[in-house]
């Protein structure tokens, strides 16, 4: 086994990983390691990367890991998730929105000190160059380019859908990341230049690739931590050339929301009980590693197109302009504590025959249910056990959102243009009408929005729950830190790319702290 020593190690890198490596890499001498499973294409400008990964207009099938929830029916569902440098951010739909600041305020009311908005406000100036200087809640000064869809590069789908809303009396929002009004549509920010999806290598590990600090090896997959006592003292990889052992001060767990906390759990830290089931030594007893999974829970509705429409669309497709998603609206529901709880938004998904069906996606953004990701086994070749139990919670309080979104989502219909551009409802169909129909459709169909969170919670020691304090370190140790979407104790209402990145950037600068009081 080969052995190498930085300062820190970081493992994985996707939108968070090549966050907080660009941020130390960029703001320290320490030697910093970053540790991704798939492939690096290296920077941009030196034109390897597949083009399939830089076409923003539609999502990659290609760099995935293969995880899928099983269902208790038997059934399985695919769960997205990116094996390349830049993680997620390589295969995503580019929605550049950050949270509610009520939605940061709560963490930081939860225990979780540091992390209110006013605490994260410069931090999002740090992250995000905003093309429009008066959307006053995005960042500006910041690595990653955003910029929002113009009306008139708005596909007939996308167009159709934002003029109807706007006829059904919803307000045009200046942009989806402010609070005020909160019901509303627009079109996003994107993080994509002309065409290209600026992912977060791009953004963050470019600028910073030739410094001699940074080693990153693709290609490499972690398999666990050697811990000694509170530290730990390498972490044991396997690569092309076999096994790895890299040593480090520190170690930041990047490797998303799965990832994470099965390395963890590799490790020995994670519920006693589950891993002695598996042989694996339990050093910490954690029984919040690989909990409080949870992500947005929706469903989507089919429409067949007019005639004229459907043409429209393959107009769009033969000039390069058709894109999938580029609009959203924010709705009510009659369940609401807080401003909105519910995104609504145009889609066009390609089918394997090559058509294009017109859908519109309905999404709760303030879940209740919470599921669980356990290991298979104690390789780390094998996919983890994912039980996301959407719309499972007690008081069926998610599944009623969600048919308040979907009743939303017909009424909408009923406007011109999409009126006249929608031949007829496929999915769930105009006969599916009543509340109890309504529940049946939602339930035999939901799937989430590709935001799964929380299987690391973040939280004060007192939580028997937390599995990291608010610097990101993990409970009991001394050394180990994660910096993904696993820490995120709940969900914001918004995609979370961007609020992944910042918790990158934010972790790492926690780890220079930690690193300055060692000495
Ligand atoms: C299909 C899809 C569409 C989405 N659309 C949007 C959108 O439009 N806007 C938005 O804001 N959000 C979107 N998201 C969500 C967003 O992209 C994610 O929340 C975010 O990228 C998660 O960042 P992360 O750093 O936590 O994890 P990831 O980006 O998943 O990074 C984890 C990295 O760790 C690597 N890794 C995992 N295990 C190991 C291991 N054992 N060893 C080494 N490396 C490992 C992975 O390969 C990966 O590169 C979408 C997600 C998907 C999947």
């Amino acid at each position: 086994m080969e052995g190498y020593e930085f300062d820190v190690v970081i493992v994985g890198g996707g939108s968070a990983g090549c966050a907080a490596a660009g941020r130390l890499c960029a703001t320290t001498d320490l030697r910093v390691c970053l540790v991704e499973a798939g492939p690096d294409y290296g920077p941009v400008n030196e034109g390897y990367w597949p083009n399939e990964l830089l076409d923003s207009r539609v999502r990659p099938g290609t760099h995935d890991w293969g995880y899928a929830e099983e269902r208790d029916d038997g059934s399985t569902i695919p769960e997205p998730r990116a094996k390349v440098i830049g993680g997620c951010s390589t295969h995503n739909q580019c929605a550049a929105l950050w949270g509610m600041p009520a939605d940061y305020d709560a963490w930081a009311a939860a225990g979780d000190y540091g992390w209110a908005y006013a605490d994260l406000r410069p931090l999002i100036d740090q992250v995000e160059q905003c093309a429009e200087p008066d959307a006053t809640h995005h960042g500006h000064g910041g690595s990653l380019p955003t910029r929002i869809y113009r009306d008139d590069e708005l596909s007939v789908w996308q167009r159709a859908f934002l003029q109807s809303a706007e006829a059904a009396g919803f307000p045009r929002l200046l942009e989806l990341s402010g609070p005020d009004p909160p019901q509303g549509v627009a079109p996003f920010h994107a993080n994509v230049l002309d065409h290209t999806r600026w992912n977060s290598a791009f953004a963050f590990l470019d600028p910073v690739r030739d410094l001699p600090a940074l080693t990153v090896y693709d290609g490499t997959t972690a398999d666990r931590l050697l811990l000694d006592q509170e530290n730990a003292t390498a972490l044991i990889c396997r690569g092309g050339a076999g096994e790895l052992e890299l040593v480090a001060r520190m170690f930041i767990l990047t490797a998303g929301v799965y990832g994470s906390p099965a390395i963890l759990m590799r490790s020995g830290i994670g519920p006693g009980e589950h891993l002695t089931e598996l042989g694996i030594f339990v050093v910490t007893d954690s029984p919040g590693v690989g909990g409080n999974l949870h992500d947005h829970p929706g469903v989507a509705m089919r429409f067949g197109p007019s005639p004229a429409a459907r043409r429209s669309v393959t107009e769009d497709y033969r000039r390069g302009a058709l894109r999938q998603s580029q609009v959203i609206l924010r709705g009510s529901s009659s369940l609401c504590a807080n401003g909105f709880d519910l995104h609504v938004f145009p889609y066009l998904h390609e089918t394997e025959a090559g058509e294009w069906e017109f859908m519109m996606y309905t999404f709760n953004m303030t879940p209740r249910s919470r599921g669980q990701v356990r290991l298979r086994g104690d390789d780390p070749a094998l996919a983890p056990v994912i039980e996301r139990r959407l719309l499972s919670d007690s008081e069926d309080r998610d599944i009623a959102v969600l048919v308040e979104g979907v009743l939303l989502a017909r009424h909408l219909t009923t406007f011109e243009p999409l009126a006249s551009t929608i031949a007829v409802e496929v999915d769930p169909g105009p006969r599916v009408k009543r509340a109890a129909d309504l529940q049946i459709f939602a339930r035999s169909t939901v799937d989430a929005y590709a935001h799964p969170v929380g299987t690391c919670m973040m939280g004060p020691a007192t939580d028997p729950q937390a599995v990291v304090d608010p610097t990101g370190r993990v409970h009991g140790t001394g050394n180990v830190y994660i910096a993904d979407a696993s820490i995120i104790p709940q969900i914001p209402r918004a995609n979370t790319n961007l609020t992944c990145m910042l918790i990158g950037v934010k972790v790492a600068d926690a780890v220079v702290q930690a690193l300055r009081e060692l000495g």
